[in-house]
């Protein structure tokens, strides 16, 4: 046994002498010489194995709160500056139970005299486009991201929307519909809170907080080029087409 032992340590000796010969500098123990695929796995922080899932967004809590209350809070605004110009403020309206919300930029001159939202040439045209996936203008809800007319029909600042909006937020809390229709680029971007353009994102579901939001033209744009209506009616059909899907026979 001390012979073989002997005989092993005189081997291993020549091997290495061999080895140096030819260059071989050290011999590290084979655990700590190929930790290749520990150290691989080791580097990523064991939160990213298997991939990033992206956390659940938050859904939105329900909400006891009615719209006269929210309308009472908000009263004669003076909260940004658009409120010197409007003639008044104009609320969102429609059925409180609302399977299906709309939501544009801003009152115009119409809905500033009458105080209220959609009643101009672009209203008329939203009013037709409901029509056409087979619902009434009463059944639905409309309302405005902002609630005063911008002078000169300009587009509200992000400033003067995230003023406005967390009273526009209350309501969807309160109605919990279950499909948004954002109407144009302003409107989308102030309600998502997204850089995104218009022509990006429409015809494609988002997400607020487990709402489907559907982005398409605003009507006022239809007006100005009629060639988007093929467009925007290819999205109206899927919002029809998702809330066929969720009601309860
Ligand atoms: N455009 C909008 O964005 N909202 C209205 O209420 C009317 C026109």
């Amino acid at each position: 046994m001390e012979s073989e032992l002997l005989n092993l340590l005189v081997d291993t000796k020549k091997q290495l002498e061999h080895l140096r010969i030819l260059g071989v500098e050290g011999i590290r123990p084979i655990a700590a010489a190929s930790p290749a695929i520990e150290t691989q796995q080791s580097a990523a922080p064991a939160s990213l194995l298997f991939g990033d899932i992206a956390p659940a967004a938050p859904k939105l809590q329900p909400s006891a709160e009615t719209f006269e209350l929210i309308h009472a809070e908000l009263g004669h605004c003076i909260r940004c500056p658009l409120h010197q110009q409007r003639t008044h403020v104009v609320h969102t309206e429609g059925n409180r139970k609302a399977r299906l919300m709309f939501v544009g930029e801003a009152p115009g001159a119409d809905e500033d005299a009458q105080a209220r939202p959609f009643v101009g040439r672009a209203g008329q045209l939203l009013t037709k486009i409901i029509e056409a996936i087979g619902l009434k203008r009463e059944e639905v809800l409309i309302g405005n991201v902002n609630r005063c007319r911008p002078p000169g029909n300009r587009a509200p600042t992000t400033e003067e929307a995230s003023i406005c909006k967390p009273f526009l937020l209350r309501e969807i809390a309160v109605v919990q519909p279950e499909v948004i229709v954002v109407l144009g680029n302003t409107a989308m971007k102030n309600l998502l809170d997204t850089r995104e353009g218009i022509t990006k994102l429409r015809g494609r579901f988002q997400d607020y907080q487990g709402i489907k939001v559907m982005p398409t033209f605003h009507p006022a744009y239809l007006l100005r080029d009629p060639s988007k209506k093929r467009e925007t009616w290819e999205d109206l059909k899927k919002v029809r087409d998702y809330l066929d899907s969720t009601t309860k026979s």
